[in-house]
């Protein structure tokens, strides 16, 4: 095994990577769960009971994407871990700190380019609400 060549001590690595791995595992009992609950669903035939089912599964897909999503991270940052570079700003390259990461193992950006990121998301949100804003002001005025 490759010994990984990053800032974190062993130790650190250690505890982070065992964060990961139960998170994932979490995710995986958790899928399983579902698909046999969504089985046991389908056996019911009155249609207004589909209608709520249907509700129901596409909450459950769209919360399921999500899972999926950070699953994909997790997958991602246990090979940054094997490879060593885990705990690297993927914009700066600065080290994120072990309290950061142990908060959120998955964290790609050091606190000063999330920062950055979510002021700038913060800002498009902003643009998005007025400019929907204005069009509805511009509808009113039309009638
Ligand atoms: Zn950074």
């Amino acid at each position: 095994m490759v010994r990984p060549n990053s800032f974190l001590s062993d130790e650190q690595i250690k505890t982070l990577k065992d964060k990961l791995l139960a998170d994932q595992e979490l995710i995986r009992n958790k899928h399983s769960n579902k698909d046999q609950y969504c089985m046991d669903k389908s056996e019911l035939s009155d249609p207004v009971d589909e209608a709520s089912i249907n509700t129901q599964t596409s909450q459950e897909i769209r919360f399921r994407n999500r899972e999926n999503f950070y699953e994909k991270k997790i997958i991602k940052t246990l090979a940054k871990i094997t490879k060593g570079d885990y705990g690297l700003c993927n914009e700066c390259d600065a080290e994120i700190s072990f309290e950061r990461l142990v908060a959120r193992p998955t964290a790609e950006l050091c606190i000063s380019c999330k920062e950055e990121a979510e002021h700038a998301e913060n800002n498009n949100a902003f643009k998005r609400r007025s400019k929907s804003l204005g069009k509805t002001i511009a509808e009113i005025g039309k009638r």
